[in-house]
């Protein structure tokens, strides 16, 4: 992944900017979601590199995100 190489294998979230040598922890981020748009998927103006930690919570802060719009569970 040519990401992996322009961002040096560092996450790029501000106020982590964690190295990560270990690929396996690694992930690329779509800055805007490409909900199954090739060119959005592939552009890597739209890709930024994230640790998994970084990636991680961010998912689960939309989660929550989309519980409170979502209102009340039936
Ligand atoms: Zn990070």
């Amino acid at each position: 992944m040519r990401i992996f190489l322009r961002d040096l294998y560092t996450c790029q979230r501000k106020g982590c900017g964690k190295i990560e040598g270990d690929m396996s922890v690694l992930v690329c981020d779509h800055i805007r979601p490409h909900r199954g748009n090739e060119t959005l998927f592939w552009d890597e103006s739209n890709l930024r590199m994230r640790c998994k930690a970084c990636h991680d919570s961010n998912k689960q802060r939309e989660k929550q995100q989309s519980l409170a719009t979502c209102g009340v569970w039936h």
